[in-house]
C-alpha cells in the first residue's frame, strides 16, 4: 500500500535575522563553537530548541565533562578547561570520584553557560527556536528555518555549524550521513538524580566493596575490552544491587542492562549523575521510538531507585529528585567529511598538519574502556568538520565523520568542545577573509586557537 502523504503549501517566511556564523545547536559542540567564533571577532547566532544551552551536560544530565584526567593525562586547554573552572567560580562543580577532576552540575551549568553567551557580546542567543530546514542556493546553505512560539521564521547566516549532535543540518542539506543501525547504535539512557542518601554510609560502603573497571564486564554496556592498566582501578560501578533484586524477583530477569556509574555523593545528600538504565535499539533519530524510551527509561531508573533502597547502605531513604529534560542519546548519524576519523588515529596517536585540537587517548563506548593515564594524545584534523559535497557548512559535536571506535573517543564531551571551538575560528576567519571554509588557512586558525589558550599540538 502506498504511504498516505498531503501537499505543503508553499509560504512566505518573514528573515527575522542575519549573520555571520550561525551555530545550530548549544551543547559541548555548539557552545564552544559560538563562544570562539565570537572571540575571533564573527557576528555570531547561536539557535537552540530548549530552554537552556548546554546539550547533554544540562538537558540530559550528563556531568562527568573531565572524568579521563588522571596525573598523566595530556589534553587541551582552551574554551572546555574554562568550563571547568568557571563551574568551580560558580559553585556549580564538585571533586568528581575517579579522576583529577571536577563533575560539573548539570543545573549549576544552565547558569554558568548563561554567562559564558551574556560575557560575548557578538553572541546573539535564541532558545526555544528549532532547526527544521535548511535554506539552500545549489550546495550553498544561506541559513535555516526555524520553527517556534512564533511559527516559522528564516536566519541567514554567512557560515553555518550543525551543533545539533543529531547532524539535522547537514543531512538536510543533502551531505552524505552515516546512521548507524539501530541494533549496533551505543544505548540510550534515561539518567535521573536522587536525593535523600546518608553520605557517611553510602561511602563506608562504597569503602567496605570497592568496584574497579574490571567489574564492568559481564554483560550488556558494561563488557568491555580495556588496555590493562585500567582494570584495577576504582570506578563508581553499580551493578550488584541490581542483580540481587533480579534474584529477589524485584526485577525483571530480563533487565540485566541496568548498572551503571554514579557520578557526586553531594554533603548534601543528593546522587547525581545516575547513569544506570542502558537500553538497546532505540533510534534517536525517529521521535516514536524516542517516546517508547522515554517511558520506558523512567520505568527502568524506578526499578534501579527501588534496589538501592533495598540493597544499597545509605540509600534505604532516596527519593528521585529529577531525570533529565531528555532520554540521552550517544549516536545516530555521522557526517561523511574530508577526513574521516579512524580507529587508528583514536588508538596510535594520530597526527595531522591541520590539526585544530589534541584530545587525550581516551575511548569510551562500543565496549571499549582505554583511559589516558599516560600522556598519549591524538590530534583531530580540520578536514575532520568539513562536510564533503556542502558550502558553507561545518559540523560539531558527536556527529563529526568516523569509525566506531574514534566515535567512541571523540563524542566525549570534552573533545566536541576542543572540536567546537576549533570549527567556531574556522568560520569566523572564513567570514573574515572572505574565503571559503575549504581554503581558509589553517596556519591562521591555528594562530587563533593559541590567542585563544587552546593547544593544537
Ligand atoms: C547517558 C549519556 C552518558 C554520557 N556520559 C558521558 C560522560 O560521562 N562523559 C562524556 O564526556 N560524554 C558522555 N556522553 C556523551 C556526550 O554527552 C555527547 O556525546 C555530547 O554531549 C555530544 O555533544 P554535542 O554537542 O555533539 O551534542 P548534544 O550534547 O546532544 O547537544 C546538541 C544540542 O543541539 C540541540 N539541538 C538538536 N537538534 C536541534 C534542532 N533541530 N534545532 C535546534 N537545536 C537542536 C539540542 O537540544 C542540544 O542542546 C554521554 C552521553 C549520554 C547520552
Amino acid at each position: 500500500m502506498s504511504k498516505l502523504t498531503i501537499q505543503e503549501p508553499a509560504r512566505e517566511i518573514d528573515v527575522i535575522h542575519e549573520t555571520d556564523v550561525l551555530v545550530v545547536g548549544s551543547g559541548p559542540g555548539g557552545l564552544p563553537a559560538a563562544l570562539a567564533a565570537a572571540r575571533a571577532g564573527a557576528e555570531v547566532t547561536l539557535v537552540e530548541r530548549f530552554g537552556c544551552f548546554g546539550g547533554n551536560l544540562t538537558v540530559v544530565g550528563v556531568e562527568g565533562m573531565h572524568w579521563y584526567r588522571h596525573e598523566e593525562t595530556i589534553e587541551s586547554d582552551g574554551i572546555v578547561r574554562e568550563f571547568e573552572e568557571k563551574s568551580k567560580e560558580m559553585g556549580a562543580a564538585a571533586p568528581e570520584s575517579q579522576s583529577l577532576s571536577y563533575e560539573i552540575d548539570s543545573e549549576g551549568f544552565k547558569l554558568v553557560a548563561d554567562q559564558f553567551v551574556l560575557n560575548e557580546p557578538n553572541i546573539r542567543p535564541m532558545l526555544h527556536r528549532q532547526f527544521v530546514a535548511p535554506i539552500m542556493e545549489g550546495n550553498v546553505i544561506k541559513g535555516i528555518i526555524v520553527e517556534s512560539k512564533a511559527g516559522r521564521e528564516a536566519i541567514l547566516a554567512k557560515r553555518v555549524i550543525d551543533a545539533t549532535g543529531d547532524a539535522d543540518v547537514a543531512e538536510r542539506a543533502g551531505a552524505k550521513t552515516f546512521l548507524t543501525p539501530k541494533e549496533k547504535m551505543m544505548a540510550a539512557s534515561v539518567m535521573f538524580h536522587v536525593a535523600g542518601v546518608d553520605k557517611t554510609k553510602f561511602m563506608n560502603g562504597i569503602k567496605e566493596d570497592p568496584q574497579t573497571y574490571k567489574d564492568w564486564a559481564g554483560g550488556g554496556e558494561w563488557n568491555i575490552e580495556t588496555s590493562g592498566k585500567e582494570d584495577d582501578m576504582f570506578s563508581p560501578f553499580l551493578k550488584k544491587p541490581f542483580e540481587q533484586a533480579i534474584k529477589d524477583g524485584h526485577i525483571p530477569a530480563n533487565l540485566t542492562t541496568i548498572a551503571g556509574t554514579w557520578g557526586v555523593m553531594h554533603d548534601t545528600g543528593e546522587l547525581t549523575y545516575m547513569n544506570l538504565v542502558q537500553m538497546d535499539d532505540c533510534d534517536g533519530t525517529d521521535p516514536d521510538s524516542l517516546t517508547t524510551f522515554e517511558i520506558e527509561g523512567r520505568r527502568q531508573a524506578m526499578l534501579a531507585i527501588d534496589a538501592l533502597r533495598r540493597y544499597t547502605p545509605g540509600c534505604d531513604g532516596i527519593r528521585l529528585r529529577n531525570f533529565g529534560m531528555s532520554i540521552g542519546i550517544r549516536d545516530t548519524r555521522k557526517v561523511n567529511c574530508h577526513y574521516n576519523m579512524t580507529s587508528l588515529d583514536v588508538r596510535e596517536q594520530g597526527r595531522f598538519e591541520d590539526s585544530i585540537g589534541i584530545f587525550p587517548e581516551f575511548i569510551d563506548g562500543y565496549g571499549i574502556l582505554i583511559l589516558p593515564t599516560t600522556g598519549r594524545y591524538f590530534q583531530v584534523p580540520y578536514r575532520n568538520v568539513l562536510p564533503k559535497g556542502i558550502e558553507n557548512l561545518l559540523v560539531s559535536g558527536r556527529s563529526t565523520g568516523g569509525d566506531r571506535d574514534s566515535h567512541a573517543a571523540t563524542r566525549n564531551m570534552a573533545c566536541c568542545a576542543v572540536i567546537g571551538q576549533g570549527a567556531g575560528i574556522a568560520a569566523a576567519l572564513s567570514v573574515k577573509t572572505g574565503k571559503s571554509l575549504k581554503v581558509v588557512k589553517v596556519q591562521d586558525i591555528q594562530k587563533e586557537l593559541e590567542r585563544q589558550g587552546a593547544r593544537h599540538h
